[in-house]
């Protein structure tokens, strides 16, 4: 998601109880963006089903790989409850490719 004013990358930010999308370029919330995420997972369970194959493009972080215990992981961050709970951080092996949540 974009802000249609300069196109800069919007981040969810916490409003209250609710989480808008927010361009730090423009310091606004863009009200008319939907948190996409938080609609289409409804269920704790799901939050797996969510995850896209698309890790490349992700971060790497130093974690522990609970299966082979390489210490490099892909990690990103999913809505995957009530807009008002924050999101769930994921990890992705860098060299077994196992995924795992991590709770704090
Ligand atoms: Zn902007
Ligand atoms: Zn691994």
């Amino acid at each position: 998601m974009f802000c249609k004013k300069c196109q800069s990358i919007l981040v969810p930010k916490k409003k209250g109880k609710k989480t808008v999308m927010w361009c730090s370029e423009c310091k606004k919330s863009q009200k008319d963006v939907k948190t996409v995420m938080s609609e289409k997972v409804k269920s704790d369970d799901v939050g797996m089903e969510v995850v896209k194959d698309d890790v490349e493009t992700k971060s790497i972080t130093n974690a522990t790989c609970p299966e082979c215990g390489h210490d490099k992981a892909y990690y990103w961050f999913v809505q995957t409850r009530a807009s008002d709970e924050s999101a769930t951080q994921f990890l992705k092996c860098v060299k077994c490719k196992h995924q795992w949540r991590d709770y704090d």
